[in-house]
């Protein structure tokens, strides 16, 4: 930028290829040594990586109390809130349809899954993942406090657009509370960009501890599976998210991927869209122009109910699992995997490893030996930190869309190409 400073997002680059680099001199110099393990991997890097997570999340629960709250007293007008609430998720459940199918289709086609690997002696331990019944009645916070206290994302919106709402419709007094409100909003963003500071030195834990820990061993039989759902993430993320931003509010695709850059190295880095989500809101507001009180609705819903790279995960691993155990996949069980991952994907949070609890529903539900889990473990956390990078770009994506069809998007923040430098 123009003050010659490296950016933010070239930074973190920098963070991720020295902890990359570092991690595997020290990986190729002291193989297997406890020395290191105790110093580096368990020692610095996990202190540097966790210190930086923990930021980020520490941010995420008021920050989304706050700006949904702050949006919604702006709102005098109720019908708005639920035409806007309707196209959100419209989008969202659309966008992960077509996630899912593509990853069916991918995998139909270049059948990754090889009936002659060893299925014997596999055990996958699956959580249990919520029901839908238990979603919606789970969305209504009994206590708010509570939800808060647990991080639970969905109550802490429903709560938040009440108590926002009835700001809105206080009159006079709603005035001084509103008021509060924003400047509390500013307080937030603020610390957002404090925290943002030590992003670099918290990739570089991060990284430097993955390369240290990751097997590679694992990759052997399922290296197809993995560049297949590698091929399709990628293919989701550069084509299908320009296409929708482009066709549904006519925005030049090329800025969108280009002001992503950031936000989608953070999700990488922290595998979590939940974490991710301060520097995403913060992306939203001052780079891509979207309304505080388009994002701040959008953005948190779609941390939890939206993940298309999940969802695509789930394609694939489906038909990889049915393959190896040398299950046939009737039409309707494809429907059905559609089905459930596409709802499955709306109670589960977006944290760290997620996607194999829910893939676990799925595969229950098409009746697939859940156990088939354990053969996609290996190479599941390199994945879970792209499908994470794909998420929260869909997101994004569909905050914009829905942001220019409301009318409260700033077209000249979105094209300036410097717009918000300053604060990501
Ligand atoms: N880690 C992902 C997220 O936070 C969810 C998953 O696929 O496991 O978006």
């Amino acid at each position: 930028n123009s003050s010659g400073k490296m950016g933010l997002t070239a930074k973190i680059l920098l963070a991720m290829a020295a902890g990359l680099g570092i991690g595997l001199a020290l990986r190729l110099m002291f193989p297997g040594s406890q020395v290191v393990e105790d110093i580096f991997t368990n020692g610095i890097f996990n202190v540097l990586g966790a210190l930086f997570v923990s930021a980020l999340r520490m941010l995420v629960v008021p920050l989304v109390f706050v700006s949904l709250v702050c949006g919604t007293a702006t709102l005098s007008d109720p019908s708005r809130l639920g035409r806007l609430g309707g196209k959100t998720l419209a989008l969202y459940l659309f966008t992960t349809a077509v996630a899912i199918s593509l990853a069916l289709g991918a995998a139909l086609l270049f059948q990754p899954g090889d009936a002659t690997m060893q299925t014997a002696n596999m055990a996958f331990d699956a959580k249990q993942a919520p029901s839908l019944t238990d979603v919606i009645i789970g969305l209504v916070p009994k206590n708010p406090i509570n939800a808060m206290v647990e991080g639970n994302m969905l109550q802490i919106i429903v709560f938040a657009i009440l108590f926002g709402f009835s700001i809105a419709h206080i009159g006079e007094r709603g005035e001084r509370l509103r008021q509060f409100f924003i400047d509390l909003n500013e307080v937030m963003m603020k610390l957002v960009t404090l925290v943002m500071a030590i992003a670099p030195i918290g990739v570089f834990g991060l990284i430097a501890k993955l390369t240290l820990t990751l097997g590679m061993d694992t990759f052997g039989s399922v290296v197809k599976y993995f560049f297949l759902v590698l091929g399709v993430l990628i293919v989701h993320a550069l084509v299908v998210y320009p296409l929708l931003v482009s066709t549904l509010s006519g925005l030049n695709p090329m800025t969108f991927l280009k002001k992503m850059r950031s936000v989608q190295l953070f999700a990488f880095s922290t595998a979590s869209s939940a974490a991710t989500l301060p520097i995403s809101i913060e992306n939203a507001n001052y780079r891509l122009g979207v309304s505080n009180r388009v994002s701040s609705f959008t953005l948190p819903l779609g941390a939890t109910v939206n993940m298309d790279g999940t969802a695509i995960m789930q394609g694939v691993a489906t038909v990889f699992i049915a393959q190896v155990f040398g299950i046939d996949l009737s039409i309707s069980d494809m429907l059905m995997v559609i089905l459930t991952a596409t709802l499955a994907s709306i109670g589960t949070a977006g944290v760290p490893g997620v996607g194999l609890i829910m893939l676990a529903m799925v595969l229950q539900q098409v009746n697939l030996p859940v156990e088939g889990i354990a053969l996609i473990l290996g190479v599941d956390r390199l994945l879970d930190m792209v499908r994470t990078a794909v998420n929260v770009t869909g997101d994004a994506a569909v905050s914009v869309v829905v942001a220019s069809s409301e009318g409260e998007l700033s077209r000249d923040t979105y094209t300036d190409p410097n717009a918000g430098q300053d604060k990501l």
